[in-house]
């Protein structure tokens, strides 16, 4: 099945998918869906948030098991991420019929609407609308990069933007959730296993580093003269790797706007996002907190001409910091891009060099595609008002008020972990299968916020890769996947 929708949305220059919602190839995909729901007898809905649900059995009278994810993707994304799981739920409901199987409640297949936000900049728009998390008005206002409203949007694809919104109703036909997805990263290929079951979604979000300096001429402000917040930047880059190591958890600083973005000017202002997740909400904060701290607590080195103190009593793990960032290790105050040697010679704390397609490096960050793009406002959970991490708001006033730093939350979305008893007997059904904890979100994890029971299995993805073209998984772990979903499906349906 995955074999039909090959062509849909695929660009043949880069072999990567561009399956925007409600654009022509999201229709096309629809329309797939509806057909496959038709061939199969079962009753096909759209609710009013664009979610597609094809029925075996009637949920009105009882909330039925679904399966599915959803079928829209990255800008340049890969063939698996959504579209496994949708075909494979269509795939284990044929199964359960070759075996045989009289499901004891209904059974559904899902597909939710624009859940990777690559058009309007909010991932999970069908499944936030569905739910309540999302207000259809912020909803109907988002804008895509050619300024069509969602609402325009939506009224051009022949759906009423005024229908948009909770749905209890849906939502109540949801007795449980199983969403199969190819798994973003490499635990299931470490640990040669095909299969796995999520335990948890990490709490992750996004902070905006506002890092100011004086805008002045390259080639004639000395080096001592100079307030450069391009070294802030640098400083942010490294020590979000380290830090991130410090704390088990990821940072990545993908997107930075420079002021003024001139080859030949000393930047005034540099804008810095960084994404933030890690297994525990306290953790990802620890994190950002050190971030901030190691930012505010020195005058960066270079910018003054001052002689820079080892920090080391101030900075919490500062021991694990990699001897060139912000301090030269061998006791000469510069900055470590002032000599060659010492850039080559840093390390980072797990022992793998200068991370190679780090945040720096903006074309291997992914930071400038689709759905990362755009996020003011998030369409994260709320951010609590995006709080300045320093809570008053003021920064780093730095010394002598010749630099700034402020931190702000743009987003945030907490823990979710799946429900115990259900991904128990999940794991159990699909074989025994690792549980795995991601830091991806998904529509599952939406649901599970909102109180349905849901549940993730994920299959191997050899080379981890996600959201881009290489994005793999092999024909034998796919039908691996289907097999351990209709065992799961057959186990909620008795
Ligand atoms: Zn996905």
């Amino acid at each position: 099945m995955l074999d039909a929708l090959a062509h849909v949305g695929r660009d043949p220059a880069t072999g990567g998918y561009v399956r925007d919602a409600w654009s022509d190839a999201d229709l096309e995909l629809r329309g797939w869906f509806a057909g496959e729901s038709a061939r199969r007898g079962l009753d096909l809905n759209e609710d009013r948030n664009g979610n597609l649900w094809a029925w075996w059995g009637d949920p009105s009278g009882e909330p039925g098991v679904v399966a599915g994810s959803h079928l829209d993707s990255v800008r340049q994304g890969g063939a698996y991420d959504g579209p496994l799981g949708v075909v494979s739920a269509f795939a284990a409901l044929d199964l359960l019929r070759e075996r045989g199987f009289r499901p004891g409640r209904p059974v559904g297949v899902a597909c939710f609407t624009d859940e990777e936000g690559a058009r309007f900049g909010v991932p999970c728009v069908g499944s936030r609308l569905l739910t309540g998390v999302l207000a259809p008005e912020r909803a109907l206002g988002l804008t895509d990069d050619r300024g069509d409203t969602l609402a325009d949007v939506l009224t051009r694809a022949g759906r009423d933007p005024r229908g948009l919104g909770p749905d209890p109703e849906t939502l109540a036909t949801v007795g449980a959730f199983v969403e199969l997805h190819v798994e973003q990263g490499r635990a299931l290929a470490a640990l040669d296993r095909p299969v796995g079951a999520g335990l948890s979604i990490w709490p992750h979000g996004r902070w905006r580093f506002d890092l100011r300096g004086r805008a002045d001429h390259a080639g004639t402000t000395r080096l001592t003269d100079r307030d450069d917040p391009m070294l802030l930047l640098a400083r942010l880059v490294l020590s979000a790797r380290s830090a991130a190591a410090r704390h088990e958890a990821l940072a990545t600083v993908g997107k930075v706007l420079v002021t003024p973005n001139n080859a030949n000017a000393i930047p005034g202002h540099v804008a810095a996002w960084l994404d933030a997740r890690g297994p525990t909400e306290e953790s990802v904060r620890a994190l950002v907190r050190d971030l901030y701290d190691q930012l505010t607590d020195d005058t960066p080195p270079g910018t003054t001409g001052e002689r820079i103190e080892s920090p080391s009593g101030e900075i919490p793990g500062a021991g694990e910091i990699p001897p060139g960032w912000g301090v030269n290790p061998s006791g000469g105050g510069g900055f470590p891009g002032e000599s060659a040697s010492s850039r080559a010679n840093m390390t980072f704390p797990e022992g793998g060099g200068v991370p190679s397609g780090g945040g720096a490096d903006p074309s291997g960050s992914g930071g400038f595609r689709g759905g990362s793009a755009s996020f003011p406002g998030g369409g994260e959970a709320p951010a609590g008002g995006g709080a300045n991490l320093s809570g008053g708001g003021e920064g780093s006033p730095g010394r002598g008020g010749r630099r700034a730093v402020e931190v702000r939350e743009e987003s945030w979305t907490p823990l979710v972990e799946f429900e115990r008893g259900l991904r128990e007997r999940v794991a159990r059904a699909a074989g025994e299968v690792p549980v795995l904890a991601t830091g991806a979100g998904h529509d599952a994890g939406i649901l599970a916020a909102a109180g349905v029971p849901a549940a993730m299995l994920f299959v191997r993805n050899p080379t981890g890769v996600s959201h881009a073209p290489e994005e793999h998984a092999e024909e034998a772990d796919c039908r691996a996947g289907v097999i351990a979903l209709a065992d799961v499906l057959e186990e909620l349906c008795r």
